[in-house]
């Protein structure tokens, strides 16, 4: 009971621990995903403002481009009417016109454009080979050395009214506008702000890390795959190119082929849930190993003292000499099986039994001897009493008694004659060859209303005492009807 309590109650510690460390848990990850969600929330209005205002300042490019009465016009007011907005994009890299052949025709950087050949680009074949007049969005490109010279270009197609390809109007962006932009939230330093196009191509990523891997396809890694495949969403996941576990949030950008993915490192949204479940969870187990201690204390102790209350009864119940039953028990058990057998009308018998002539071997050999005596006619008192219900106890002294349930006349002479026997048959005691002999009285009474115990006993006793006079090492048998006597 005690061990079923002890396990109860840990398991009960140890749930209402988990419940709290569990709900801890879920709450934070819940508070981080908002956040990231509102990141991801903020970033995602940013860019799909300032990817409005370059369409914007894109297409005006192109209506001012294709107006007929454009080029009537001295070529510095062309150009100014041309690139009048450039100025209102932010982070720009040029705006160009290109014509059917892919050379730049105009350039907002320089009032005379050099007539590059970009015909090689991305965005040039896309456009001439596309009829569909979308805004087209590149992958990272490099124009110089530096980190900054990350460029992204947006580009739309320039058709004549039958749809016939006249050129591609472009405008190129820094990258860096959006590591400013990033920048400006507050992040932890394993956190990362993504952006990617739709088709999987890594456009940016804040903070750059020693190896820039703009403009690489990472649609094929695991799991990413669900950025592409939903509009938002979160998840835990394990970053396969940096090992890091983070919560990743994302979002499509509104009408374009962009996702922004913001990754808050799992380690610092549950650096907190992590020492609350350490002192928690130490704190529980020491809960739980102290009450093991205490239950296995406990347990002891009580078994010690079960122990020592079974050694205290067989004490109180034993004769420490001959091991047999003490005059104590053989009066309680005489009590108890003579209501019974009162009770049932059943026979019980009772043999006293007393050593001849012990004084004087006790004076002859001293006490010692004697006492060596006791314990080995007791021994074999012991062996002739097989019953279990049948106890021999020592009644006093040289003295003996055995109590026979539930056995008659007969039945009580045959065990009693069987014990002088078996005393006479013992070793020599002492090295000069002495040896003792018994007297055995037995008394046999139907049990039945108004009779004593005192009767039995005193019969028993009377029965011994002229086993005594008539000669000694003898049994004497005495019943209700008969008085018989017997030599052994
Ligand atoms: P009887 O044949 O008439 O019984 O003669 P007896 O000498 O045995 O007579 P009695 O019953 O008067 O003597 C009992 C003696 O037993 C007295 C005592 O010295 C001895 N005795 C009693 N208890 C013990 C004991 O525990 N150890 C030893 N060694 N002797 C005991
Ligand atoms: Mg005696
Ligand atoms: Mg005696």
């Amino acid at each position: 009971m005690l061990m079923t309590f002890a396990s109860l109650s840990i398991m009960a510690i140890l749930s209402i621990v988990g419940f709290f460390i569990h709900h801890d848990y879920i709450d934070d990850k819940k508070q981080a995903t908002r956040s990231a969600s509102n990141i991801v929330q903020l970033v995602d209005r940013n860019i799909s403002e300032v990817m409005r205002l370059y369409d914007d300042v894109l297409n005006g490019m192109i209506k001012t481009w294709q107006s007929a009465p454009l080029n009537s016009l001295p070529e510095d007011i062309q150009h100014q009417l041309l690139f009048s907005r450039a100025q209102d994009a932010p982070s720009d890299d040029g705006f160009f016109i290109l014509n059917a052949h892919g050379v730049v025709v105009a350039d907002s950087r320089t009032a005379i454009a050099s007539p590059a050949d970009l015909s090689d680009q991305a965005y040039f074949t896309a456009h001439r080979h596309g009829s569909r007049d979308a805004l087209f969005i590149s992958p990272p490109f490099k124009t110089g050395p530096d980190v900054d010279d990350w460029n992204i270009a947006f580009s739309r197609r320039i058709s004549a009214p039958d749809g016939t390809f006249l050129g591609v109007g472009v405008a190129q962006m820094r990258l860096e506008y959006f590591y400013e932009l990033f920048q400006s939230l507050e992040l932890s330093p394993d956190d990362t702000i993504n952006l990617m196009s739709s088709d999987g191509t890594l456009i940016t990523q804040y903070p750059v890390t020693i190896r820039p891997l703009f403009g690489t396809y990472v649609g094929c890694l695991p799991g990413i795959q669900r950025l592409f495949d939903e509009t938002e969403g979160s998840f835990i996941a394990t970053s396969h190119i940096y090992g890091v576990e983070r919560l990743y949030s994302f979002s499509r950008v509104r009408n374009l082929p962009l996702v922004v993915v913001v990754a808050l490192s799992t380690d610092s949204i549950f650096e907190g849930w992590r020492m609350t479940t350490w002192v928690v969870g130490s704190f529980a187990a020491l809960l739980c190993l102290s009450l093991i201690w205490m239950t296995w204390m406990l347990n002891r102790e009580m078994r010690l003292r079960q122990h020592v209350e079974t050694e205290l009864e067989g004490l109180a119940t034993t004769d420490p000499l001959t091991t047999l039953a003490n005059r104590r028990t053989l009066d309680a058990r005489l009590a108890q099986e003579w209501r019974r057998a009162q009770r049932a009308g059943r026979c019980i018998s009772l043999i006293m039994m007393d050593i001849d002539h012990f004084k004087a071997f006790n004076d002859t050999y001293g006490h010692q001897a004697g006492d060596d005596v006791i314990r080995k006619v007791a021994q074999q008192i012991k062996s002739q009493v097989r019953r279990p219900s049948d106890l021999a106890a020592r009644y006093g002294g040289e003295e003996f008694a055995v109590l026979l349930v539930d056995t008659d006349t007969r039945g009580a002479r045959q065990i009693a004659e069987g014990i002088p026997k078996a005393v006479e048959g013992m070793a020599p005691i002492t090295d000069g060859g002495a040896s003792v002999t018994i007297s055995l009285g037995t008394y046999t009474r139907q049990v039945r209303a108004g009779d004593t115990l005192q009767e039995l006993v005193r019969k028993a006793d009377a029965a011994l005492y002229e086993a005594k006079h008539s000669g000694r090492n003898r049994v004497v048998s005495v019943s209700e009807q008969q008085h018989e006597q017997n030599v052994a």
